[in-house]
């Protein structure tokens, strides 16, 4: 039996098996079934180049998962996908992320030797649905890259992924307390295939700082948080090649007060050292809810796609919920309007913005959550135009796959998300995908719709069963 017999079949006798409309892409791709070329026609193009202009009423012709045309004839072989009165965009790219793979939750949430296996497809589902073609793995592990192998195989339909190893004083899998074990540390990141440093808080200052030059010799760019030990002279935090903070909370944590002139002062510090931010805002307003209620969880409408181990997880040990005070809630709130200050104070200073969201921690669902940040990046003062510059071309540019992705143009691979309607007159409108590219595959809303469908009830199927109970786990 052919491969994709096999999964044709599989999915006609099991249609609450999610991924399949997919998953039986994918086997015709490797049967060479697929048809490689599309001409995606009258379609309107917001490019995201610099300059940006659009392209109306176009055709563009891709070949081989790449654009190989714009504005010119159809060729005769092509699977034509009419765009009339729509919009074709860059895929989206989420600059923080945390995946669920086999093992997970992870290091810091040890499951004692529970063996918590994952549909790869059901967790790139979501990302598909939403338009993200890239991420970037903020705590990378080495299930990780047998799930990005998976993809690039075209085994599993999701986004590419970028890997940043974690690395902090305690309490990880990789753990430096001196210079020496943090310059090795970055070594063996290096080796074993990460791309990308990411430090963490509990760092001491000399071992951030070895940490930072290290990754710059090994030619990696260096993510993270202002480690702890640098409260109160959060400039000694800026060394040369600390490259992307990864939360504005990261600002917060070191300023003395709330106040305009406090971000001006902390956003200067990374102009002046070419860091870039992920301002992550969407974080804090999801922690704020969820100190008020779990309902801020319970309620949302892509919950029921979150897998059930997390999302027992994400009600039953709610580190923001667990002992919510209205003090702490205050806090949050302080946190959530300085976050739109410094986003001002970067935007007014110039420091580039890439967008991110933290999916993974509770709350903050895959692929969902980076139209939610994209909204707040528009309410506090960026335009849609540098809203969308940030989930595409210079989240692209950062990570240093800019001559590949982030932009609509000739020569480009195509991860290009179809939406319905103008996302430059309203933001939200990123929300509303036609259909999306992904490593070569046109997958259109129908298809995205049941899946979905299907991936919630295998979820509400399997919620409250023993293996995915986090609190049994933790007793294991
Ligand atoms: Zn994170």
């Amino acid at each position: 039996m052919n491969n994709l017999r096999f999964i044709a079949g599989l999915c006609v006798g099991l249609v609450v098996l999610s991924g399949c409309v997919i998953k039986q892409h994918a086997a015709q791709g490797k049967n060479n079934e697929e048809n490689k070329t599309f001409a995606l026609t009258n379609v309107n193009i917001i490019p995201m180049t610099v300059d940006n202009e659009i392209i109306e009423n176009t055709t563009v012709v891709i070949v081989d998962n790449r654009i190989s045309a714009i504005g010119e004839k159809i060729p005769n072989d092509a699977k034509i996908i009419d765009g009339e009165g729509k919009w074709l965009i860059p895929g989206l790219i989420d600059m923080h992320v945390h995946n669920l793979v086999d093992g997970s939750p992870g290091n810091n949430y040890p499951t004692k030797g529970a063996s918590i296996f994952f549909d790869n497809q059901d967790i790139m589902l979501l990302y598909v649905a939403n338009g993200v073609t890239t991420t970037f793995e903020l705590s990378g592990r080495v299930e990780h890259f047998g799930q990005r192998n998976e993809i690039v195989k075209g085994d599993v339909t999701g986004p590419r992924i970028a890997l940043a190893a974690l690395i902090d004083g305690s309490n990880a899998s990789k753990v430096a307390t001196t210079p020496s074990e943090g310059r090795q540390a970055v070594r063996i990141a290096k080796g074993d295939g990460y791309q990308f440093i990411k430090v963490y808080s509990r760092l001491n200052i000399e071992t951030y700082k070895a940490i930072v030059d290290e990754a710059n010799k090994q030619g990696m760019k260096v993510v993270g948080h202002i480690p702890n030990a640098f409260e109160g002279k959060s400039e000694d935090a800026f060394v040369p090649h600390f490259g992307l903070v990864a939360h504005a909370e990261e600002f917060s944590k070191q300023a003395n007060e709330f106040t305009e002139e406090e971000a001006y002062k902390l956003a200067r510090l990374a102009k002046e050292n070419g860091t870039w931010v992920t301002p992550n805002l969407s974080n804090l307003v999801r922690i704020a809810a969820q100190g008020r209620s779990l309902d801020a969880v319970r309620d949302l409408p892509s919950f029921k796609y979150v897998h059930p181990l997390m999302q027992d997880k994400w009600i039953t040990a709610n580190q923001y919920n667990q002992g919510t005070t209205p003090k702490r809630i205050a806090y949050y709130d302080e946190l959530v309007d300085f976050h739109v200050k410094l986003v001002k104070a970067f935007k007014e200073l110039g420091v580039p913005m890439v967008a991110g969201t933290d999916a993974g921690t509770s709350g903050i669902v895959w692929g969902y959550s980076l139209h939610d940040e994209l909204t707040l990046l528009v309410d506090a003062g960026l335009t849609t135009e540098e809203t969308l510059a940030a989930a595409t071309r210079l989240a692209a540019t950062w990570l240093g796959i800019d001559d590949k992705v982030g932009t609509v143009e000739v020569g480009k691979l195509a991860d290009l998300v179809l939406i319905d309607e103008n996302p430059l007159l309203d933001i939200n409108n990123t929300r509303k995908i036609s259909g999306v590219f992904f490593n070569g595959r046109w997958v259109d809303k129908s298809q995205i719709d049941i899946m979905l469908e299907n991936l919630a009830k295998k979820n509400s199927d399997n919620l409250g069963k023993d293996e995915f109970l986090w609190s049994k786990i933790r007793e294991r």
